[in-house]
């Protein structure tokens, strides 16, 4: 009791120091008090009704003050660049001088020059420098947009040389919300569960947010992994200002563990990625000691080049260095609501507020000091990659998939790179790429560099530890033909606006239709015909007609003995060919080549009834990129059953169930039971990732998982988590072999795929060769980090695993076939899953 005695003390001091921060609260504690500021601009609370730090500025609030201010500055004018999925807008701020705003095109032509030829010409010493300043990116680290009420008043309303000055030489891309779902996700719930006698108890309900969190955007992405697949709205809208504009100087405030005190970068030094050139980082370093001066002026701790790294290209802080920009990394240690006990005492959220607010002006600080050295930099990056440019040009296409070919000319198209059609058919190293489903980028453009970063394969590398993902080669995520030294002189026409690719009318049938199941919305067509409530038929076999080779998995609709008769068929039809923009043949005899229409090798297929297991133990991501699949790419619906109400739900509804990726079991014994019951009454279970694990110990499968069998020698310990994170798989690629005979790879057109891995966990074959139709190859590593005890451990494993249970299908992945909405490659194989599991 003694003990307790002056632990009970402090709590009591934290308590009432929270509390008189909040009471005292006012916007001298957060504002430089050496300006003037001018009367005329609202300050926020005049807007949101609160001093900031108060509560968590809400995205509608946020919005209205980002509207006034633009109403009534003339240093700043705003604009809408999009929405998000929950239909908020995805503002801008365009903060500069008056005289700038009014010259502004010109200035940022000027700008774009510089990554131009012929740029050498340019004089930096009168040109503006561009810094796009982002905010709050993950929902629930919240200080940063909750500063940026507070920047951009600053910005607005500040008076003196020292503001005047900056405005001349700066242009400010200010974007106060980069995920404004998760924003207001994440504002709903510390607000909601605030007390009015702030209580920083850690356990309380306001630090603990309910699943899945505002971290994410509405379809659950971690949205700051998609500055290079841009396969999001905001990040489209993003991407689209940073190419318009090409910023030098690109900031992302974010949040990290309570008793952390404050990061900027540079990150681990050597966790830089190879194709960013060393002076980035010298620079950022530089711009790290501005930083640290305000900080050190305002007594806040801070630390740099740990943790942190700047190799995903795909991350807001690291995009920027493959584009001649300067990325940089905030991340506050997080109160999470209003205040926090930490190892650091209470930390308020007003605190960290402050903090982000500082680093803000610290980079405008740098920027406007730094602007001529970074200028000529953007210019040298450029400058240099002509100088050192390859000749020659990349090709990838697809015959037979042509949707996913285009998928990809798609984010090339957002980065600005430089695409051509092919001037004939291409054939090398026994590939042919067809004219209108192939694409060639000349290796000597402006953006070589980053078109560099998104096609190369990499296998060695300087560390073994990875933030994030070591490799995204983009043409093995699309599963496309690829071939990167092609001679320029077969570039046909370069495309000035990509157009969907072009198929053929469908044609009427009085006897039948059918489809290939290559292209990568043929999963879309197929619902939408099953949906309609048509018998349908999937082949399990080739055949020929006419010339024309149906490969397995072809989709058969006969015309005869159907609800619609064969016009409103053939108009149905027409309209999912428009939809799909998948091609169905008209066919008028059943005589094939091969197995003939009227085989048993033809099988009835039934609309799909999918539900997703979603909430407390599964991972959001993971579920998130199912239900985005669904409901985005391919229109299904797809209902999310939570595990609190498992239950209780009425499982015959559905056909196939998803078990996404789960932390321990996310199902109570009670719920596998009956899950295992509506598997023997026929439906089909489909696992991710550890669900392995779980399909093994509940007995779902029968299931031989490789054990981890790795002993430390001459460890240390201070060694020994760099020793476990070398052994981990962040995420690479790896090649398999493929039985295309086998459902699950139907509308494959190759014997080897690229797979997507982010696990450990490595399944033996079965004895059976039938039984392992995708099996890793006996040295699979494609692209990225994996250390050689794993590597040896993965050969000849298997990613998927298909057990028959009473009349119904037990099916696993350990790989994640639809990562992050980019890896279109693989979805194809959930999809199989899905509508062909009962053939397997
Ligand atoms: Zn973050």
């Amino acid at each position: 009791m003694q003990k307790l005695l002056p632990f009970l003390i402090f709590c009591i001091c934290f308590n009432s120091f929270a509390q008189q921060e909040f009471e005292d609260l006012s916007l001298e504690y957060y504002l430089p008090q050496d300006v003037s500021y001018n009367e005329e601009i609202p300050k926020p609370q005049d807007v949101i009704g609160y001093i900031p730090g108060e509560w968590h500025v809400t995205h509608d609030l946020l919005l209205n003050y980002m509207r006034e201010l633009a109403r009534v500055s003339p240093r700043i004018s705003i604009e809408n660049r999009g929405e998000t999925y929950e239909g908020r807008p995805l503002i801008l701020l365009t903060i500069t001088s008056k005289e700038n705003h009014e010259n502004l095109e010109e200035i940022r032509k000027n700008h774009l020059a510089l990554t131009q030829e012929n740029a050498s010409s340019l004089n930096v010493e009168e040109m503006p420098i561009v810094v796009n300043q982002g905010f709050s990116i993950h929902g629930n680290e919240a200080s940063g947009s909750n500063a940026a009420l507070l920047a951009a008043y600053y910005l607005a309303a500040a008076e003196g040389e020292e503001i005047k000055e900056l405005l001349e030489n700066t242009i400010i891309l200010f974007d106060p919300v980069f995920n404004p779902d998760g924003l207001q996700r994440f504002a709903y719930w510390a607000n909601t569960n605030k007390s009015e006698k702030i209580n920083p108890d850690p356990q309380d309900r306001e630090y603990s947010e309910v699943w899945p969190g505002g971290r994410t955007n509405h379809y659950w992405f971690d949205m700051n992994r998609d500055w290079l697949p841009v396969q999001l709205p905001e990040s489209q809208a993003r991407i689209e200002t940073f190419h318009k504009w090409m910023p030098n100087i690109l900031t992302d405030h974010h949040e990290m563990g309570s008793n952390s005190s404050f990061f900027f970068q540079p990150g681990i030094p050597s966790r830089t990625h190879p194709l960013t050139p060393d002076l980035n980082q010298e620079l950022t370093k530089e711009i790290g000691t501005y930083h640290a001066e305000a900080f050190d002026q305002l007594g806040s701790f801070y630390y740099t080049e740990e943790n942190y790294d700047d190799f995903y290209y795909g991350k807001g802080s690291t995009f920027p260095d493959i584009n001649g920009s300067i990325g940089i990394l905030f991340e506050q240690g997080s109160s999470r609501g209003h205040a926090q006990e930490t190892e650091n005492g209470v930390l308020t959220f007003p605190f960290t507020i402050r903090n982000q607010f500082t680093a803000a002006l610290s980079t405008l600080e740098a920027a406007k000091n730094m602007r001529k050295e970074i200028l000529n930099y953007q210019r040298n990056f450029y400058k240099n990659a002509r100088n050192s440019a390859e000749n020659g040009a990349y090709v990838f296409g697809s015959n037979k998939d042509a949707s996913a070919a285009y998928e990809l000319a798609k984010i090339l198209e957002k980065h600005k790179v430089e695409i051509h059609k092919l001037e004939e058919d291409l054939k090398t190293n026994g590939e042919i790429f067809k004219k209108n489903t192939a694409y060639l980028v000349p290796k000597n453009q402006r953006q070589q560099r980053l078109v560099k970063a998104m096609f190369e394969r990499r296998t060695e590398f300087e560390d073994s530890l990875f933030y994030d993902v070591s490799a995204w080669t983009l043409p093995l995520a699309f599963n496309l033909d690829f071939a990167e030294d092609i001679k320029m002189k077969n570039a046909g026409e370069k495309i000035e606006k990509l157009s969907k690719p072009e198929i053929q009318p469908l044609e009427k049938s009085s006897y039948a239709y059918v489809m290939q199941w290559h292209d990568y919305y043929s999963p879309k067509a197929l619902n939408m015909i099953l949906e309609k409530g048509l018998r349908t038929k999937v082949g399990m076999q080739p055949f020929t007609l006419a010339n024309s080779e149906y490969d397995y998995g072809t989709i058969l609709i006969p015309v005869q003995n159907q609800k619609l008769d064969a016009e409103k068929m053939y108009e149905f039809l027409q309209t999912v060919t428009e939809k799909s923009n998948v091609q169905i043949d008209a066919i008028n005899t059943g005589l094939t080549q091969g197995v003939n229409l009227g085989s048993n090798q033809f099988k009835a297929l039934e609309p799909a009834k999918v539900a997703l297991i979603v909430g407390d133990g599964i991972t959001p991501y993971d579920a998130g990129e199912i239900w985005h699949l669904f409901d985005q790419r391919y229109d299904m619906k797809i209902t999310k059953l939570d595990t609190r109400r498992f239950s209780r739900a009425d499982l015959s509804r559905y056909t196939d169930i998803i078990l996404p990726n789960s932390w321990g079991s996310a199902l109570e014994k009670n719920d596998i039971e009956k899950l295992k019951e509506w598997v023997r009454e026929g439906g089909t279970l489909i696992g991710y990732r550890n669900a392995a694990r779980f399909f093994e110990k509940e007995d779902f499968m029968d299931l031989e998982i490789k054990k981890d069998s790795l002993v430390a020698e001459n460890i240390s310990f201070e060694e020994r988590r760099d020793f476990r994170g070398a052994q981990g798989i962040g995420g690479a690629i790896f090649e398999a072999n493929i039985d295309r005979s086998h459902p699950v790879n139907f509308g494959y057109t190759n014997d080897k795929l690229a797979l997507f891995r982010n696990t450990t966990i490595f399944v033996e074959a079965d004895e059976q060769s039938y039984n392992n139709p995708i099996q890793y190859t006996e040295n699979p590593l494609l692209s990225g980090y994996i250390s050689a005890p794993r590597l040896e451990a993965i050969a000849g494993t298997v990613p998927f695993k298909h057990t028959g249970m009473g009349r119904g299908n037990v099916i696993l992945f350990t790989d994640n076939t639809n990562f992050r909405a980019f890896w279109y490659g693989t979805n194809k194989l959930l999809m199989n899953a899905i509508f062909f599991g009962d053939e397997m």
